[in-house]
């Protein structure tokens, strides 16, 4: 997908179904197994490798609250305040983004916890074809219209009718636009934004959504939620995954040695089907083994013609595209390298560099160590060089 994504999370609301007295944390900031309902909202976009920017609005009542609960991160961008309704909090994100030209923009509830990889994915995908895109279910319950004494007078043909979800989905431009038009000509309380789109003539594609993006409106709302994390955390244990991964490859006469994707100056080279980064390949496998997902030689067969020469560096774009896509945010990724030469100490922090570039992690949470074989067996006569990693990653339901 080309493009800067980018997603308001619209977080102003007070929340006041939730909460039991007036002056108790808004829903947003309730805690929800561990972490706010924000920011497990937040970490859904994180997650997603095609954000860039995510532009949260907040109440200008809970700067506080919103600094001691949310965790920093390089895609999160610094708060902006709302107005008195939802739409004009939607604009003023919508404003405060227009400095990093945004091509395409989701607008989020932050009261939604479960959205999921799919949803934003098929959103996304949905805009990129030129639509406004709403993500929305079918109702399946029979529907009634009851009058003000619950007392049913009507039952509604539910063919066509759906319910109405989030995130919404636009190209950047056209929305912010609509949503000016709609604040300078006095119109301050639609309710979602394909209503917005709608008002200024456009069409509103539908999404195929999901039941569990469900938003947390009530107490017995959020009494669900923690129910749901739950029986997926296995009673508030987190689902901490933990996969290792082992290569070696051998030695023969070139030009350099090719590890964690830094060459190495060498009168050797590894030899292998691709470049033979086998640092590279264990962590591939180690991240793949957080998921359960086979080996790098089953992603990538070294039969396949496709891989000669290949640089691993796509290997591992996949293992951790396929672990976020499981709802896994990467924790830690440790490797180490096991030879008698080259050198790895004057090239540790550019590889911890690189590999934490590939893999879209802080560098404080990638490891390279180093070790010789002690002169001991192949490894330790200069035959070929090993690689064992661990990756560990948080998977959330
Ligand atoms: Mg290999």
């Amino acid at each position: 997908m080309s493009g800067v994504n980018t997603v308001v999370i619209v977080a102003g609301g007070r929340g006041t179904r939730v909460s039991t007295s007036p002056n108790l944390t808004p829903k947003q900031y309730q805690d929800l197994n561990g972490k706010t309902v924000l920011q497990r909202t937040i970490d859904h976009f994180i997650n997603h490798e095609e954000i860039h920017h995510i532009q949260v609005v907040i109440h200008k009542d809970d700067c506080d609250i919103y600094k001691n609960t949310t965790l920093p991160d390089a895609k999160l961008l610094e708060p902006v305040f709302g107005g008195a309704t939802r739409q004009q909090s939607c604009a003023e994100g919508l404003i405060a983004l227009s400095k990093y030209n945004p091509d395409k923009v989701l607008i989020h509830d932050a009261a939604r916890p479960f959205v999921s990889y799919d949803i934003i994915t098929n959103t996304l995908l949905k805009i990129s074809a030129g639509k406004c895109a709403l993500p929305a279910t079918k109702i399946a319950d029979t529907i009634k219209r009851a009058n003000a004494q619950s007392v049913v007078e009507e039952t509604v043909a539910r063919d066509n009718l759906y319910l109405a979800q989030t995130p919404q989905g636009f190209i950047y431009n056209e929305i912010h636009n609509a949503h000016l038009k709609a604040r300078k000509e006095g119109l301050s309380n639609l309710t979602d934004d394909a209503a917005i789109a709608q008002w200024v003539g456009m069409d509103v594609d539908l999404v195929d959504s999901e039941a569990t993006n469900t938003k947390i409106t009530t107490i017995d709302d959020l009494v669900n939620a923690k129910k749901i994390l739950d029986v997926t955390q296995q009673f508030n244990i987190p689902d901490l995954r933990v996969g290792n991964g082992y290569d070696v490859h051998r030695l023969i006469d070139g030009d350099g040695v090719i590890l964690c994707g830094i060459k190495i100056p060498s009168d050797k080279k590894l030899d292998g089907h691709s470049d033979a980064d086998v640092a590279m390949h264990a962590l591939t496998d180690a991240l793949l083994g957080t998921i359960g997902a086979g080996d790098i030689g089953s992603h990538f067969p070294p039969s396949d013609p496709k891989w000669k020469g290949a640089n691993s560096d796509q290997f591992l774009i996949h293992a951790c595209k396929l672990v976020r896509e499981k709802n896994g945010t990467i924790t830690h990724m440790d490797i180490t390298i096991i030879c008698e030469f080259p050198k790895i100490g004057p090239f540790r922090e550019t590889m911890r560099e690189n590999i934490a570039a590939i893999c879209n992690m802080p560098v404080e949470r990638v490891s390279i160590k180093a070790t010789t074989n002690e002169e001991i067996g192949s490894i330790g006569r200069g035959e070929g060089i090993a690689s064992i990693a661990t990756a560990t990653a948080v998977f959330m339901p």
